[in-house]
């Protein structure tokens, strides 16, 4: 994950909607990205959620803590053995019945499991449920490159019910969302940077980091801009520099034919300039005899055309 996700999240670890219904709609989306069931002999429900973001995990917990303050929780760190080392936290409420009561209340009791989102909808009337609810969605399964990279943002999920709720809620929120599958998951992606941006404003990202991303924004464009101009700039440089290997050509043909000394005399001066400063434009070459940019052009000009006439043979003895 880009330094950047991780920052957006960290930041988003804060925003705790202000409403229990907001609360309700964010732990939802989040359980929905990355919990499992678990239950104990005398049938309460417990929760077991996995994550690699440490600010994630404290989310959670946090909001356990918020929805039912006697819950008993319960966090493990594992350290990874593989070679990109991130730990996985895991947090877990204990099956008891203050934890079977959060399920009850999200409606995961009466779905068949944990996969049927439909019955979000039950508690996603208003727009600050929907903004809370994707934002647990994004802290649990989002991602969002850099600015100086590709726009890309996106939320990733294996299950189909919820990543199609999270597009249309996108879409009630006037959202450009796309989406899409690659191999096992369903991925709900924004590619504008506008669009970006607005996203990640309403669930609650502060100004300071949007302005970060602008900024990059800003100067990537910038960055383009300036290498459109350096590749027109390199045209125009490479065409300067053929005309003047021609101009120096034909006047070495000029002179090998005894024909330089006839030419007039501001012809001879515009040749001889030409010759000492190769690599010098017409309008530099102007500015050296004080004249206007065309009398050098007309003077290379008749050059140009004396040269093509000896090549030829016309003039040849
Ligand atoms: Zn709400």
């Amino acid at each position: 994950m880009s330094s950047f996700a991780s920052q957006v999240k960290n930041e988003l670890v804060h925003v705790l909607g202000s409403q229990t219904c907001c609360k309700m709609a964010e732990l939802a989306a989040l359980l929905r990205m990355g919990a499992t069931i678990s239950f104990n002999s005398k049938h309460d429900f417990g929760i077991n959620f996995v994550t690699e973001n440490a600010a994630v995990a404290r989310k959670i917990l946090s909001l356990f803590k918020t929805s039912v303050p006697k819950i008993h929780t319960e966090v493990t760190v594992r350290r990874s053995r593989r070679l990109r080392k991130h730990n996985n936290y895991s947090v877990r409420a204990i099956p008891s019945p203050e934890t079977s009561s959060i399920l009850q209340k999200l409606g995961f009791l009466t779905a068949k499991n944990l996969l049927d989102a439909g019955t979000d909808r039950n508690f996603l009337k208003k727009d600050c449920c929907k903004i809370s609810y994707l934002r647990g969605a994004f802290l649990g399964g989002g991602s969002v490159n850099r600015p100086e990279g590709q726009y890309h943002l996106e939320f990733v999920t294996d299950n189909y019910n919820f990543v199609k709720l999270i597009y249309d809620l996108c879409r009630e929120l006037y959202l450009p969302v796309g989406l899409t599958d690659r191999k096992n998951v369903y991925i709900v992606y924004l590619k504008e940077s506008e669009a970006i941006l607005e996203l990640l404003g309403l669930i609650g990202v502060e100004d300071d980091l949007l302005r970060d991303f602008e900024s990059a924004r800003n100067l990537k464009e910038i960055r383009n801009q300036v290498n459109r101009l350096i590749n027109c700039e390199t045209a125009n440089l490479q065409r300067t520099i053929n005309a003047a290997v021609r101009q120096i050509n034909n006047i070495k043909l000029i002179k090998r034919y005894d024909k330089f000394e006839d030419l007039p005399k501001v012809v001879k001066q515009t040749a001889n300039l030409r010759i000492k400063n190769p690599e010098a434009s017409l309008t530099e070459l102007a500015d050296i005899l004080k004249c206007s940019r065309s009398a050098i052009n007309h003077r290379m000009r008749k050059l140009d055309v004396l040269a093509e006439q000896l090549r030829k043979g016309d003039m040849a003895k």
